[in-house]
């Protein structure tokens, strides 16, 4: 069923898929912080104001520290998943605790990549998909840590998906150019409603956009089953949460990690899970 039966390619698809793990949690801890030094950077030059210092701080510089100790960490060190359990979870100098984030997002990706190369094999569509779902989780680790989706993963997002369509499934492409536009047009269209009558966001405006995203890679068919999941799953979790954390009453609750994991499913599970969607509302097909 899968070129994963050998063993040699299992472990090269692992350890690519650890990598781009690895690889994820730099985009998860940096992005925001770029976004906001340039959102800093332009407005103190359109306000022409002394501009803030021009440390260099990307996605490969400054080398990765402890941000306690701030002492740069090896190699061996910073190895996915091994580097973490090697420290128990704690910085090699001065002990300080690690996120657990880290080793997560990286078992995660590895789950997220095995599972789709071994049901399409090493083809390009098991590249792009996989592409999309680390996407998807890193946008939505990032909203849990800073609610904010940001244009610069949901926007090739949108449109790796249409190109994806075009190259994968071309008869597919109306389907997915629809659900782009219905996408975007129901987050709109909800955050509108929700502001004039209640005077609060009840999205953000980067919902919008990953709504849209996945209208691309799903069609628009499967847009209400994303948002009955992403709906349901958010209204469970936040009211646990909330009863759990007394602190978070009333804060607001990002909506994206609800839609990227509604996202996956439908990317992991393909067709069947639209059919099981409409096996289970009494629907043969659309
Ligand atoms: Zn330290």
């Amino acid at each position: 069923m899968s070129s994963l039966t050998d063993p040699l390619l299992l472990i090269i698809v692992a350890l690519l898929a650890l990598t781009l793990g690895s690889f994820l949690n730099v985009v998860i801890a940096r992005l925001p912080v770029m976004l906001s030094r340039q959102w800093t950077r332009e407005a103190h030059q359109t306000l022409a104001l002394v501009p803030p210092t021009h440390e260099r701080y990307n996605l490969l510089l400054p080398r990765s520290h402890c941000p306690t100790c701030d002492t740069a960490i090896a190699w061996h060190d910073n190895l996915p998943l091994v580097g973490y359990f090697k420290r128990g979870g704690r910085c090699a100098q001065c002990r300080s605790p690690i996120s657990a984030r880290y080793p997560l997002v990286e078992a995660a990706s590895l789950v997220l990549v095995l599972w789709i190369v071994w049901h399409h094999g090493l083809t390009v569509s098991a590249l792009a998909l996989s592409l999309a779902c680390l996407t998807l989780l890193a946008l939505a680790v990032i909203d849990v840590r800073t609610l904010l989706l940001p244009d610069v993963l949901t926007l090739p997002l949108l449109w790796g998906g249409l190109v994806y369509q075009l190259i994968d499934h071309p008869d597919r492409l109306a389907e997915s150019v629809i659900g782009v536009v219905a996408g975007y047009g129901i987050a709109w269209g909800f955050y509108w409603c929700f502001r004039l009558t209640t005077g609060r966001e009840g999205l953000g405006r980067g919902d919008f956009k990953l709504l849209a995203a996945l209208g691309a890679w799903c069609g628009w068919q499967a847009l209400p089953l994303i948002l009955v999941l992403s709906a349901t799953t958010g209204a469970v979790i936040g009211i646990l949460m909330q009863l759990a954390i007394p602190r978070l009453r009333g804060a607001p609750m990002p909506f994206g990690p609800f839609l990227s994991a509604a996202g996956m499913l439908l990317l992991l599970g393909g067709d069947r899970v639209i059919e099981l969607y409409h096996h289970l509302i009494g629907l043969s097909s659309i």
